[in-house]
């Protein structure tokens, strides 16, 4: 396991503003997004123990910095953030049909996909950076230039001695091909210490037969520390070559499984990075988990993550 040197942590990626409904056509706005959901609950529960922020690029219009506003109230840094004067946040709608929730999107022009569009703006706010952690769908929403951009970032970043975690977080709808999406994410292993991979995601677009597939596949791409979840099945965590597994506790009252895995993600990373061993970084992510699952959306209660034990 590679040593984290620094108590600092940034998310790159893409937080939209989240519009959930509360009933009779009346919505509450919030915000969320795969690495923004992780950056937020590590925020929460590490308190002043460590720095954690977004590299993103927002716009310049009153919604963003509504967002950065919130962001601060919650503890976040806000120091990787780059506006945009021609763009602004993506944004969803969520559904109601029943029980069945449906997710509409307005991502397509999103300020986010430019993120990496700036080799010195990468440079700067990765400086003094720890730990990163980005996601398939963060490597998704840029274009394959912005890509090439973030992954010379990325290893200069772990030439200096940083972390970089990747969630595969596996969205055929937001690539041009599956071709496309393989090769990205195969490249990106390249960059990667610590991959933390689903396997249903890695079964369906990558043909692993079970999480031991995942495990050599990864490490043939030079990933030391592969986590793979499965619901509510056992975590296989394999580094410096020995392979664990870790039975998943049953969770009581399941209510929602929307961010499930970015919960997790959290947990494990902030364990992680208080030197925690390898356990303990599993237990941190199940029971983090266990707090976003137990309500409703992708953000535990701020009182249900300062209850867990600290890493
Ligand atoms: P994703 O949301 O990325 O698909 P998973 O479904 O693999 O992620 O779940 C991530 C983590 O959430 C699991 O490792 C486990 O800790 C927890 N989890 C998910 N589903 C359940 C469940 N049914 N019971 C208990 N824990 C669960």
């Amino acid at each position: 396991m590679k040593m984290i040197r620094h108590r600092s942590v940034r998310a790159i990626g893409e937080a939209m503003v989240e519009m959930a409904p509360v009933g009779d056509g009346l919505y509450r706005r919030g915000y969320a997004g795969d690495t923004y959901n992780t950056a937020w609950h590590m925020a929460q529960w590490l308190g002043l123990r460590a720095e954690v922020g977004m590299i993103t690029r927002l716009g310049e219009d009153r919604l963003s910095d509504a967002f950065v506003e919130a962001m601060a109230a919650d503890g976040m840094a806000v120091s990787g953030i780059s506006r945009d004067p021609a763009r602004r946040m993506g944004l969803y709608m969520i559904e109601l049909d029943g029980v069945e929730r449906s997710f509409h999107y307005w991502r397509d022009t999103s300020a986010a996909r430019h993120l990496a569009d700036d080799p010195g703006f990468l440079a700067n706010a990765l400086h003094g950076v720890g730990l990163v952690h980005l996601s398939g769908i963060t490597l998704a929403i840029l274009s394959p230039d912005g890509r090439d951009r973030l992954l010379a970032a990325l290893a200069d970043f772990r030439a200096a001695g940083g972390v970089v975690a990747l969630d595969p977080n596996i969205r055929p709808r937001l690539w041009s091909s599956l071709e496309e999406m393989r090769a990205a994410l195969t490249r990106m292993m390249g960059q990667t210490d610590i991959a933390l991979p689903s396997l249903d995601d890695e079964r369906t677009h990558f043909g692993d037969a079970d999480a031991m597939a995942t495990v050599r596949r990864l490490q043939a791409c030079g990933v030391d520390e592969v986590v793979v979840k499965d619901g509510p099945g056992p975590v296989i965590l394999s580094t410096n070559g020995s392979v664990t597994e870790y039975l998943t506790p049953p969770v009581a009252k399941i209510v929602d499984t929307t961010g499930a895995g970015d919960a997790f993600n959290a947990g494990y990373l902030a364990a992680r990075m208080m030197g925690r061993d390898a356990a303990e970084c599993v237990g941190a992510g199940q029971r983090m988990a266990a707090a976003v699952l137990s309500q409703h959306g992708a953000l535990a209660t701020k009182s249900a993550v300062s209850t867990l034990p600290k890493p």
